[in-house]
This record gives C-alpha cells, sequence and structure tokens, in this order.
C-alpha cells in the first residue's frame, strides 16, 4: 500500500492505527497494538518527550496518590519503585522504560500535536491535520488525557499583574519562590501536594480556599532494599503487593457508589488528622468540609495541615475575585500583596479540549455532539464517530483506584475491537449505534444517582456545567473490566464503502453486524 497511496494523498502517511498522546493511555495503547500484532500505528505527541500527566506536572511535591505498584502497567511491573507513592519524576521515568522496554520510539511522532481529524465517509478513515504534517488512520485512539489541558479562571485584573503567574501543570523552574509572597489558589490534589512543598522556602503564603477538601493521612514511606529484592526475586511477591491494593479498593468502592451514608466514620478520622496538626479552633472551622467525604476526591497528605499551622501562612476561606496591581483579593474581601500567583486550578475535563477537533460522520465536531453533556459507549466510542475511540473517556475516572487498571480495560476492548474489524474483514468501520449508547448511559446514570459523588452535597469538578456526573465510573473496576472484555457488535453499525457507483456520491452502506 505505502507508496502508492502516500502518493495518492499527497504526503499524507497513512496508518492503520492513529494513537494521540503518550501518556499512560497512549503509550498503553501502543504496547497493546504491537501485542495484538499491529505494527502500522503511530503515537502523535505535542510535546517532545512522553509520559503526558507525569511529564508535565513538575511542581514541587508531585507525586501520585495511588501507591506505585497499583499506579503502574500490570504488564510492566516495576520492583523498584522507591517510595510507596512514588514521586513524578520516578514515573515519568517509569514510562520513558515503558517506551523502551516494549520498542515503542519507532512509532512516535513528537512535537506532532493534532489540530483537527475528519471522518473520511468515502473511503472509511480519519484524516488527522497535525502541526508536523498529515496523516490518514483506519482507527484513532484518542489518550489525550482527562487531566491535560490545564484550567486557569478569567479573574478581572490578572493581565496586569506585575509578578509570577503560572498553573501547577506548567511550573515555572525558572523562578525562585525562596523568600517570595506566594497566593496558591486552589486547594484541590495538586495544590495539597504544593503547599507542604514550598511552605517552608516562600515568607508568605496565603492559600485561597472556596471550599475545604477532606485530607487523609498518607501512609508513605521508602520501599525498602529488601522489599524491592524479594520482589525482584520473586515476582509473585510484586503482584501480590499489587492484589492487594487492589483489593481494598475494590471494597471500598462500594462505599462511595452503595453506602454513603455509612462513611462517617471515615470523616472522624479525617477530622483527627486534622486536629493533630491545627490547633487553632476557628482554622480548624474553616477547614472542616460540610459535604459528604468522597464526594469530591478524598486527598492524601499528612504535611499540608501542619504547613497550613505555620504563622506565616495564610488561609482565606473564598475563593480569587481580583487582582489589582500586586494585590490579590479575595470574593470575602481579604487582600494580600503578592510576588507569584499558582493556580492549583484544576483542568478541563467534561469540556475535553480534544472533542473541539474531532469531526464525525455528519461533518459535526464531537464538541457539539456532545453540547449537552459528553456520552460515550463504554467510556469509548461515541456515535457518528466511527473508528474513534477514547481512552479514559466519559464515566471511566476513579474515585479512590488507579487509572491504570480503567485504561487496561479499555485497551482489551481496543483490543477486541480490532478483532472484530479482522473478523469483519475488508474495508469496515464500526460506528456506535445512539440507541446503544443512551442505553449504556441511562444505566450508568441510574447507578450514578445513589453514589457520594451525586448525594454528597458538594460541587466538584466531576460534574459538568449542567451538574450531570459525566466523568466517574459507577461501580468496581472489576464490574469496568467485565464490561469492556468484548465488543459487541449488535451495539455497532458495521459501515462499508458504498458500491463504486454510489461512492463518487460519497454513499455509505450499513450492513448488519
Ligand atoms: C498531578 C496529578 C496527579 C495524578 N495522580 C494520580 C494518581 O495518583 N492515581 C491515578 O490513578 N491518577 C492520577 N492522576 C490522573 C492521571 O492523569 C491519570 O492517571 C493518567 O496519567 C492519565 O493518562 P493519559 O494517558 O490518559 O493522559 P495524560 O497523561 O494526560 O496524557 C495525555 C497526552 O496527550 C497529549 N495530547 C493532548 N492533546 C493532544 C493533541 N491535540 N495532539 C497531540 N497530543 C496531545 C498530551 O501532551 C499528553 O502527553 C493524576 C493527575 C495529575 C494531574
Amino acid at each position: 500500500m505505502a507508496q502508492q497511496e502516500r502518493e495518492e494523498r499527497r504526503g499524507t502517511e497513512h496508518v492503520r492505527v492513529a494513537v494521540i498522546g503518550s501518556g499512560f493511555g497512549g503509550l498503553g495503547a501502543a504496547v497493546r497494538l504491537r501485542r495484538e500484532g499491529v505494527t502500522d500505528f503511530v503515537v502523535l505527541e505535542r510535546a517532545g518527550s512522553v509520559g503526558g500527566t507525569w511529564r508535565d506536572n513538575t511542581y514541587p511535591g508531585c507525586a501520585c496518590d495511588v501507591p506505585s505498584h497499583l499506579y503502574s502497567f500490570s504488564f510492566a511491573p516495576h520492583p523498584d519503585w522507591p517510595r510507596t507513592f512514588s514521586g513524578q519524576e520516578h514515573i515519568r521515568a517509569y514510562l520513558e522504560h515503558v517506551t523502551d522496554l516494549f520498542g515503542l520510539r519507532p512509532h512516535l511522532r513528537l512535537d506532532t500535536e493534532v489540530l483537527r481529524m475528519a471522518w473520511d465517509a468515502e473511503r472509511l478513515r480519519w484524516d488527522i491535520e497535525t502541526t508536523a504534517g498529515r496523516y490518514s488512520a483506519d482507527l484513532v485512539v484518542s489518550a489525550t488525557g482527562p487531566l491535560s489541558d490545564p484550567k486557569v479562571p478569567d479573574i478581572p485584573g490578572l493581565d496586569s499583574f506585575p509578578g509570577e503567574v503560572f498553573h501547577s501543570a506548567r511550573w515555572n523552574h525558572g523562578f525562585d519562590l525562596r523568600g517570595k509572597r506566594v497566593a496558591v489558589v486552589g486547594t484541590g490534589a495538586s495544590a495539597i501536594q504544593i503547599v507542604p512543598a514550598i511552605a517552608p522556602d516562600v515568607s508568605r503564603l496565603t492559600l485561597f480556599q472556596r471550599t475545604p477538601p477532606w485530607v487523609m493521612p498518607r501512609v508513605d514511606r521508602r520501599i525498602t532494599g529488601a522489599e524491592r529484592a524479594l520482589h525482584r526475586a520473586l515476582p509473585v511477591t510484586g503482584r501480590l503487593r499489587r492484589g492487594v491494593l487492589w483489593g481494598i479498593r475494590e471494597l471500598q468502592v462500594q462505599a462511595f457508589t452503595k453506602h454513603p451514608d455509612e462513611l462517617g466514620f471515615v470523616e472522624q478520622l479525617a477530622r483527627r488528622n486534622m486536629a493533630r496538626a491545627i490547633k487553632d479552633p476557628a482554622l480548624r472551622a474553616t477547614l472542616t468540609p460540610d459535604y459528604r467525604i468522597g464526594c469530591k476526591r478524598i486527598l492524601l497528605s499528612s504535611t499540608y495541615y501542619p504547613a497550613l499551622a505555620r504563622p506565616h501562612v495564610d488561609v482565606v476561606a473564598a475563593g480569587l475575585a481580583e487582582v489589582r496591581g500586586s494585590t490579590v483579593v479575595g470574593a470575602d474581601g481579604t487582600e494580600a500583596e503578592v510576588d507569584a500567583i499558582v493556580f492549583g486550578t484544576g483542568f478541563h475535563v467534561t469540556d475535553m479540549p480534544i472533542a473541539e477537533r474531532v469531526f464525525g460522520a455528519g461533518g459535526q465536531s464531537l464538541a457539539q455532539a456532545w453540547s449537552g453533556g459528553m456520552e460515550s459507549l463504554r467510556g469509548a466510542t461515541a456515535a457518528g464517530f466511527p473508528n474513534w475511540m477514547t481512552v479514559i473517556g466519559p464515566n471511566t475516572g476513579l474515585g479512590n483506584s488507579s487509572m491504570i487498571l480503567m485504561i487496561e480495560s479499555q485497551l482489551n476492548y481496543l483490543a477486541d475491537y480490532l478483532r472484530q474489524l479482522d473478523v469483519l474483514g475488508g474495508r469496515v468501520a464500526l460506528d456506535a449505534r445512539p440507541g446503544a449508547v443512551r442505553a449504556w448511559n441511562r444505566r450508568v446514570q441510574q447507578r450514578m444517582e445513589r453514589t457520594v459523588w451525586n448525594t454528597g452535597g458538594c460541587t466538584s469538578w466531576y460534574l459538568d456545567a449542567a451538574g450531570r456526573n459525566t466523568t466517574v465510573w459507577p461501580g468496581t473496576t472489576t464490574e469496568f473490566r467485565r464490561a469492556t472484555r468484548r465488543v459487541d457488535l449488535a451495539e455497532y453499525a458495521v459501515l462499508r464503502p458504498a458500491a463504486p457507483a454510489a461512492t463518487a456520491s460519497g454513499d455509505l452502506r450499513e450492513v448488519s453486524a
């Protein structure tokens, strides 16, 4: 194919599969493709190296909050994790190692940002425009990440702030925070790692907190040389460790999804974690959440509260409302003069940025198709977007466990999708049936009704603008694995190119599965 077709498509490189993104999702997909015997694929990555989340988030204190032995690929165990919760640099190095171990480098197209992709209904493939040329692909695996594009709130006066401003995921290492007055905006997972890491160095730290998080102690320790040696010598012990970590979380999730009323005792543990460090009753009141634990992601830290108790750290119980010159002003009127503002304000999650760039069979963008909220079939495919699949799509997020478990389930689905296409044979595409998408989402939303994310009395980044939870999976990882083991062809329309005469008019023929 290659030569003739490349010429025909005027410099467009055609591949069977185009993977977008090189984080855990994209690299995992690449490994899986190779294991399925597919070598005709590229990984398109806008940055200059692999790693996704773990390349971009280099802020002080950055680490995973799911133990490393679980927050890693099951097919690439790593006996040498240095800590129970390893730091960003180790996770990034692990992903570089995975890239080499599975021979993925030749497939990488770095510094290649996908700008637009459109479904070619005649040829049954995706035309992809990137910053480094054009590609076409029979199948697209979009692994652009749920937490990849930073979100900075539109704050009046921010543009004229004379100091440094950056987001936690784009840390400015050229700026020395030592001795500076720093405002941190937000109290989510990143901010609570940043605050204790920078507090000892800055002269004043002002933390803007719209809603206090529930924070549980973090049992982080060095993994001893003996443990590592054991995992190296007897890999089964590493698997066992992973299994125990997984099983605990599998049991915990039942409380979030089915019995939120039973979470009161977990709140007691979190309150005790706070009380150990925060002696001032007024500050304790400010830091105590008024919603059920688990409604927002439970954060883990044993150093956050002690940092907030330091005399040069102020907590403003309001969001940042305005910037006037070098003065930051809270929604409650509190003012502070600062040299730098760090936004720990999260990411575009429910408004997945890649959706603006994907144009399906009807010419509509995925963002338009999702204007009423994200909806997919089994977290992967979307009606009207044939042979397009997302990793960590709608309702695949987890409140308490490792996203790698969900990613690997989605890779099972991808592998079976490819097998189904092979079995069908010839030029063929699958398009999720709208009825199947609706049925799946109805089931997901029904199950969501009694979960802590919907009933816990909070507003979280799990919810979209309409208040619908389109991000979290309301079940166990085992249930999701079961739901994504096989592609059910009854849920898809099978598309074939139309007969030659009709092809000229762009007609498509749907054949029954
Ligand atoms: C600070 C932080 C800590 C976290 N800790 C945990 C944890 O402890 N446990 C857990 O389970 N999860 C955690 N997460 C969630 C984490 O994002 C996922 O676990 C996982 O890393 C996501 O992998 P991904 O490949 O889907 O996305 P990403 O790692 O975000 O990778 C997406 C890739 O796509 C690329 N990309 C995006 N758009 C384009 C485009 N248009 N063209 C080309 N390339 C593009 C990006 O550059 C990026 O490399 C954390 C997230 C953050 C931000």
